[in-house]
Formats: structure tokens, sequence, C-alpha cells
């Protein structure tokens, strides 16, 4: 770029909007907008001392043009991790997400009954649905998981004492640590057992008379092993109705269907007087927190104030209803067809990539390895998997794929730049194809 030192003093704002190639900025971008991107330019010139007319036009028009950018894109995501939180955890299905663009775009039915006309509640949409496919007796759908157990702490535990394991301390993605969690709804956390032991008779020891319940976390996220003990769900049942009192289950991911050593849904429901887990993870659905259990007990969430503060909006309902109904129906999710794809299959996608990518002077071999479950799902648990691995820098070449169009998340494993076929959605391998074609260029050429 042709850089001059600028003897004289900064043109005015007023005068360059006047010039040929800001009007032309202007048909484009609102006059505001174009006012701002000026001051800036004009701000970095003076600070640094550089400026010239060409090199002020154009570099107004890359702020303005940045500016216009869309920032939340759609990336593809080469990991290999099936729940990346940084990617927005689980990938709607095409009807799912059609669904939510139809009703966000429009007016529907969110809280009106049309039978009857009436005021009707919005969880109810896909109240049925839930009942159906759990045998749960009630349900509330909420904002996300950490809304739902923070909702049921408050409603069920305020005042009151909520006894938890100390193995169960969770803290799931920064965030959502137990104890904040449980101190921001008012109820009184009593720690039962250590770290890895923990019986029936600890829960058992500290029921109180202001005990309002147990409370069971599945530690979704990380792995205790070794001299270790947790009591079956069913045995912290018969405590809690010894006393009189409420067993909570927080469950996570919300398996539907026995995988690996994940706790089920059903087998919660059978013990739990409510049972939480988000639609986001193993559901595949949107981000959304469901709660499951009793009429009662669910009954008592749906009225209190907090409701309404985590309460689902439109789209996500919409989406959440279609992922429901596809798994009533038994059509797989995206989730649960990454999660089923098998290493016979990856591979034969991976290597069809690699002949491609050979076409076109781009060097690469297969690797065996594990896909991941992630979003806090079945830590320590891999899917055997087979990556594409391109020849060159490791790390200059992920970045190159991630600032690419689409920007495409890799991986990178023994010193190579990986890419796993399991988290590539159908339809993306031709614009995967391209991404890396760019990506070797760029990171060649530097
Ligand atoms: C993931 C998880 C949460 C938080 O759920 P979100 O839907 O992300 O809010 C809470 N508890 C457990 C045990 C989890 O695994």
């Amino acid at each position: 770029m042709r850089r001059i030192r600028q003897p004289g003093p900064l043109p005015s704002v007023g005068s360059l909007l006047n010039e040929a190639g800001y009007l032309g900025l202007q048909e484009r971008f609102p006059r505001v907008l174009v006012v701002q991107a000026i001051r800036e330019q004009l701000a970095r010139e003076r600070q640094s001392g550089l400026s010239g007319d060409e090199d002020r036009l154009s570099a107004v028009g890359a702020l303005l043009a940045d500016w216009a950018a869309p920032r939340l894109r759609p990336v593809i995501n080469g990991t290999g991790v099936v729940l990346h939180t940084n990617l927005g955890r689980a990938p709607l299905s095409r009807a799912a997400a059609a669904a939510a663009a139809e009703i966000a775009a429009g007016y529907s039915n969110l809280e009106l009954d049309l039978e009857t006309g009436r005021r009707g509640d919005r969880s109810a949409l896909v109240e049925d649905l839930l009942r159906r496919l759990t045998g749960a007796e009630a349900a509330l759908v909420v904002n996300n998981n950490a809304a739902a157990v923070l909702l049921a702490l408050t409603a069920l535990g305020a005042r009151r004492e909520v006894v938890v394991s100390r193995g169960q301390q969770v803290e799931i993605g920064g965030s959502f640590r137990m104890p904040d969690v449980m101190r921001l709804s008012g109820a009184r956390m009593v720690e039962v057992g250590t770290t890895n032991r923990t019986r029936a008779a600890d829960y058992e020891a500290a029921v109180g008379p202001r005990t309002a319940a147990l409370l069971r976390v599945h530690t979704s996220n990380f792995r205790v092993t070794g001299f270790t003990e947790t009591p079956p769900l069913e045995e912290l049942a018969r405590v809690a109705r010894r006393h009189g009192i409420l067993l909570l289950d927080d469950l996570g991911s919300g398996a539907l269907e026995p995988i690996f050593d994940e706790p089920t849904v059903a087998e919660s429901l059978a013990n739990a007087d409510l049972t939480t887990f988000s639609g986001d993870k193993l559901l595949g659905g949107p981000q959304a927190g469901i709660a499951l259990g009793k009429s009662a007990t669910v009954g008592r969430l749906v009225k209190h104030p907090l409701a309404r503060a985590v309460r689902v909006d439109k789209m996500t309902l919409a989406a959440l209803e279609v992922t429901l109904r596809e798994r009533l129906l038994g059509r797989a999710s995206p989730v649960a067809s990454m999660l089923s794809a098998t290493p016979t299959e990856l591979r034969r996608r991976a290597g069809f990539l690699m002949v491609r990518l050979e076409e076109r002077g781009v060097e690469a071999s297969l690797v065996e390895a594990e896909s991941a479950f992630g979003g806090g799902s079945l830590p320590g648990r891999g899917l055997p998997t087979v990556l594409l691995a391109l020849d060159g820098r490791a790390s200059r070449l992920a970045a190159a794929l991630r600032r690419g169009a689409p920007p495409v998340l890799a991986r990178v494993e023994g010193n190579r730049c990986c890419i796993d076929l399991r988290t590539v959605l159908p339809g993306e391998d031709d614009a995967l194809q391209d991404a890396i074609e760019a990506a070797v260029l760029a990171s060649r050429g530097r």
C-alpha cells in the first residue's frame, strides 16, 4: 500500500463526505455510519502520522464492510466433538430449523388455544410429546437446563435444605457451579459424603426437619475412578420416600436410550420426583431445559414467578416440538446420526475426500483416532473414527482453515492438522474440500 507522510492538517469530515468516493459509500451505507468510519480513520491517521487519500478511502470502505459483516456465522466442525459447546452444541435437523424460522417470521398460537379461543400455555405445546416419549406425568420447558435446576431448587427448596453429595459438586462450562446455583436459589446446601464415596446412609443421616429434597447431579463432564461409591438412584428414592421429601435428579444430557453408562431419562423418572436435562445435548434439539416429573412437583415450578424469567421462546419451542416429534416417529437427529456413524463409513468419506484433494495437489493421509461426545457428555468415552490428516505445518493450516470462508475448525493431533468427518454435516463435503484447498494455498503463501 502507498503510504505518504501527511505534512499539513487532516481534511475535515464534511469535506470528505462531498468527495466522489465517499458519496459512493453513502449510497451503500447510511450517512451516519460513513461519518463514524471517516472519524475513526482520521483518528487512526492522527495517531500514526500516516495517511494518503487513496488509502483513506479504501480504509473507510474496509471499516464499513467489517461493521456490516455477519458475526455469528456457520462453521464446518471438523473437530469430531459432536456436542461442541463453543460451536453451538447440537445442530438441528433441517425440519426443526425450518420450523423455528417459520414461527419466528410470523404470528403463531404460542399462547392461544385455537379450539376454545382462550389463553393457552406455551409449554403445553410440547408437553404431550414429552409425556408420550418419556412416560412422565408432567413436563415444563424453560430456557436451558441451568435455568431448570435453578427454578427447581428455588421453587422446591428455598429457605430449606437440599442434600447433595460432595462428589457431585459439579461445574459445567465455567459459569454453572452447583454450590453457586444452590446459593442463588435460596436453598441451603447440605453436603454429604466425600469426593469419591457417598453412601445412602450419608444422605439419610443428613435429613432433618428442614430438609426439602435430596439432589443427585450427574457428573456429566468428569469421571472419578478407583475407590468410588455412589448409591443407585433407587436407594436415594427409598430414603426420600421414608422421610417424605423429594428426590431431584439433574441428568445433564438426558439420554432417552441407553448409551454407554449414561443414566437414562426412564431410569430417572422411575425414581425421582423431578428430572431435568438439556434440550441440546444427546436429545439433539435446541437449547432448552426440560423438567419432567410428577404433576404436583412440576406444577410448583410452573407456578413460581421465576418460571416467567426463564421461559422458553417461540423459536426454541418450534424447533423442540419438531425434534421431539421426529424422535417419536423414530427419525434420527443429526446428533444421533453423527454418533452412530461407523469407522468404515468415516474411512470411506475421508478417503474419498483425500483422493479428490490429491487430484488438486493437496497431500493428506488417513489416521485412526477417536471422536468425542463433548458438551459435558460421556467424558473419557471415545468413538473410533478415521481422520483426514493434512500434510503441512499443523498450527498454520488450522489457523488458515479457521479464517477461511466458511471457517473450518480442525483438530491438531500428533502435530498434524486433522479433520474428523464425523461432525461434518452431510452436504458439507464439497465446501470442506474447497476450504481445505484455499487454506493450504494460503498457508503455503506465507
Ligand atoms: C450441561 C449440564 C447442565 C447445564 O445445562 P445447560 O442446558 O447447558 O444450561 C447442568 N447440569 C448438568 C449435570 C449438565 O450436564
